[in-house]
């Protein structure tokens, strides 16, 4: 099967149709409508103005080089705009149609190289393939890297796209052997929450692991700050700044607004008021004091007569800390911020415990939305066995199902066989085979109910993510996010969302834990997909070779986050249409360099996905989409690719080979200038960031000196003052001998200070 391709002004036309099918027109459906008299091609002159005009837009206004789409408040001015374009006279499909045609532009032969045969059959194409990766950017397939380099390297699926980092498991006897010339580079920069496991993989992976604050002669403190990798803690959104192109931090700038109880059911609350509890009714309602303290009262009264059970918890924390279930109005505090919650008093029991699931969730992207989710996990058990008297509320051992708390009580039983029934910590996998052949239960079902909590959790928060994302992260390279998911099961096998955590504990004592764990790490971790950092030598590679390797690193236009004028065009077009039928029919036809990007991402995250099921997006989410807090440009371009190619993945792939055969996907806008000055501004947090050494808590307030503007020009009368200075040698009191001024004088204090003191005593 062949597609036709057609490079035209700023993008491709694809027809997914077999040669003997008649091509589509380039302005195919809406623009159908109205033929257009042929116009005769002019092609170069066309292209060069728009790349012009791309560039200099980028350097008045580097935000709207960005996606339009992913900020929720430029979004609602774009629509505004746009809807004022649309209740005009014309219909929409004119406006469409216009702009569309606007953006396909004029027809331009294909790229030159491709020119020298023309597309007409597979054979054709491979062979063009071959020219290009060989004569224009290197090799980057497995055939054509040197076997050092292929065995500790996965290809991508598509041509001209370097390939990934390979990693494997903690346990893994014959650790990667990495060419000396790519592990000089490959560093990971240690945290104090770095996991063994993690530790363990990333060493086994050919990693080396640098400490933060190291400064030793084989390892300088410069070294440091060009680490590849980190897993760490959850910073402020601004830092995120400081992560350079080819970095890669395990979170995405504000997911504590997921991971915060107290945020989480605000988000899940608006969603709920919005599109009905029926919908988004997913964690048992609760109230955030002292803010909603009224609410609550008039709510309890209404519930008094029941003995309803509530559970308190402080808004930001873990491990089951400060947490209880109470009942009595006056257990509630009236003061200090915690979140009350409705207590789900009949929870599904197994051998007469209650217990909670923790599911490991992925984030590879915001923009477009992916998500990932586990198929293992962990089931955790309480270890007393549940009742619902009122007297036994105070029991934490029976009420609360945390391993940190269950661990301490003389009745936990650990489970060191992961295949077993037994214990107070089982994998979800074998939950999941007891659910189904012991209680007859649909797990399908229930898994299904499952994946539609996870997405809507992750979608409360996809907004400000998303906003602070494109706000503070440079590079689509930079971020991906592991979540652990905690969920009750009532008594109807109704899951609830109880909590989500941005740092899932990676602590794999027991067997059963590192049987979950360790997998996990690794498939997150090529789910990533790390690539070769830049900075490796590649003549010392492969000395002596004339084949060049210089598509094997980072390329960081496949990362861009920037686009062409044309390509923000067709965000705002497609952004803005609301009909799903119109953008699934249109949105695919006319493919940028940025779509492909996205899509061979993507598609090459699907063939590493071992354990991980993407849950979002799929050939059937696309009902979730109007859940986001405004259309998404490329949620939508994926909506169409998965609704067209699911089904047939292969076609989809062979597709995007063709077009990164030619090098299309590479063809990204150059760097606004402003995107400098933003960087030099990063560099102070990026110091921030690798020394980040508190100052003495009660230091007192430096103030700091004006600096004068233009050299002092010295009058006559300071000139003999300075000379007179000198001949008495008494000190110059400049701004910094004045703050050395001020803490000899303090000192001087204090120690009369002692001094009398001592006298007293
Ligand atoms: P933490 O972050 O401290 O672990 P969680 O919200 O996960 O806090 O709650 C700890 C435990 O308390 C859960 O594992 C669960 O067993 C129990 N729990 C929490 N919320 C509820 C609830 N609404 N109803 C019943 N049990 C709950």
């Amino acid at each position: 099967m062949v597609a036709k391709v057609c490079v035209i002004g700023y993008g491709v036309t694809l027809s997914p149709h077999k040669d003997s099918h008649p091509v589509r027109p380039i302005n195919s459906g809406l623009a159908q409508t109205k033929p257009k008299p042929k116009k005769k091609p002019k092609p170069k002159v066309k292209v060069m103005k728009t790349v012009n005009q791309s560039v200099i837009d980028g350097e008045i206004d580097d935000y709207n080089s960005r996606s339009p789409s992913p900020d929720v408040d430029s979004w609602q001015m774009d629509t505004e705009t746009d809807i004022h374009t649309d209740t005009s006279d014309k219909p929409r499909t004119d406006c469409v149609n216009k702009i569309t045609t606007k953006l396909n532009g004029t027809i331009v032969s294909p790229k030159k190289n491709i020119q020298k045969g023309k597309i007409n059959s597979d054979k054709d194409l491979i062979e063009a393939m071959h020219y290009i990766s060989l004569h224009k950017s290197g090799p980057t397939t497995k055939d054509t890297l040197p076997d050092s380099i292929a065995s500790c390297t996965r290809p991508s699926l598509f041509p001209r796209v370097p390939p990934y980092l390979k990693f494997v498991r903690h346990d893994e006897t014959s650790p990667l052997k990495i060419p000396p010339a790519i592990q000089k580079h490959l560093k990971w920069k240690l945290t104090t929450i770095t996991p063994i496991v993690v530790k363990k993989t990333l060493t086994n992976s050919g990693f080396r692991l640098i400490k933060s604050e190291c400064d030793t002669a084989e390892c300088p403190q410069e070294e440091t700050l060009d680490w590849i990798g980190i897993w760490g803690k959850h910073m402020k959104s601004l830092m995120f700044r400081a992560i350079k192109e080819g970095q890669k931090m395990n979170h995405f700038p504000g997911t504590f607004q997921i991971g915060r109880k107290d945020r989480l059911w605000r988000n899940l609350q608006k969603l709920s008021a919005k599109y009905g509890v029926s919908e988004f009714g997913i964690m048992p309602k609760t109230y955030v004091l002292p803010h909603d303290m009224k609410i609550l009262k008039h709510e309890w009264e209404k519930h008094v007569a029941n003995d309803e059970r509530w559970i308190i918890k402080p808004p930001a924390s873990a491990r089951g800390t400060g947490i209880k279930v109470v009942s009595r109005w006056a257990q509630i505090p009236k003061k200090r911020p915690v979140v009350v919650q409705r207590y789900v008093s009949r929870p599904y029991l197994i051998n007469g415990s209650k217990f909670d699931l923790r599911l490991y969730v992925l984030v590879t992207s915001v923009h477009p939305l992916r998500i990932y989710l586990y198929h293992d996990g962990l089931a955790r058990f309480a270890s007393v066995k549940y009742n619902d008297e009122l007297s036994s509320l105070n029991d934490r051992y029976m009420h609360l199902t945390n391993y940190s708390i269950n661990r301490l009580s003389k009745n936990y039983t650990p489970n060191e066989d992961f295949a077993a029934c037994e214990g107070h910590k089982w994998t979800l996998d074998t939950l999941f085979q007891y659910l189904k052949t012991e209680k007859a239960v649909d797990t399908e079902a229930l898994w299904e109910s499952i994946k539609d909590l996870v997405i809507k959790t992750i979608i409360s928060g996809e907004g400000s993510i998303s906003a602070l994302t494109k706000a503070n992260v440079g590079s689509r390279y930079n971020c991906y996010e592991l979540f652990g998911i905690d969920v009750l099961l009532d008594e109807d096998l109704k899951p609830w969302l109880l909590e989500v955590n941005i740092s899932p504990s990676l602590h794999s004592a027991s067997p059963l834990d590192i049987h979950v764990k360790g997998p996990l790490v690794s498939t997150v971790l090529n789910l990533a997909q790390f690539h070769v950092p830049a900075r490796t030598n590649l003549d010392a590679l492969q000395p002596g070779h004339d084949c060049k390797l210089d598509g094997l690193p980072y390329d960081s236009r496949l990362y861009t986050v920037y686009l062409s004028k044309e390509e923000r065009d067709k965000h705002l077009i497609y952004t803005n249409i609301e009909d799903r039928q119109t953008y699934l029919r249109e949105i695919l036809n006319t493919l940028t360099s940025d779509d492909v990007r996205s899509l061979i991402c993507a598609e090459d995250e699907l063939r590493v996905c071992d354990g991980m099921e993407r849950i979002f997006p799929t050939a059937n989410t696309h009902r979730y989409l109007t859940y986001l807090a405004g259309p998404r440009y490329y949620n939508r371009l994926f909506d169409a690719w998965e609704t067209r190619y699911s089904g047939d993945r292969h076609a989809g792939i062979s597709l995007l080979q063709r077009l990164c055969a030619t090098g299309y996907h590479l063809e990204a806008p150059p760097v606004p200038l402003k995107r400098a000055a933003a960087e030099l501004s990063a560099l102070d947090c990026r110091m921030m960031w690798t020394r980040r050494r508190r100052p003495p808590r009660h230091a007192p307030q430096r103030r700091t000196c004006p600096r004068p503007t233009a050299p002092r020009q010295r009058t006559q009368q300071q000139q003999q003052q300075v000379q007179q200075r000198q001949q008495t040698q008494q000190p110059r009191f400049a701004c910094a001998g004045r703050s050395r001024r001020r803490r000899l004088r303090s000192s001087r204090e204090r120690n009369t200070d002692l001094n009398m003191n001592r006298q007293k005593t």
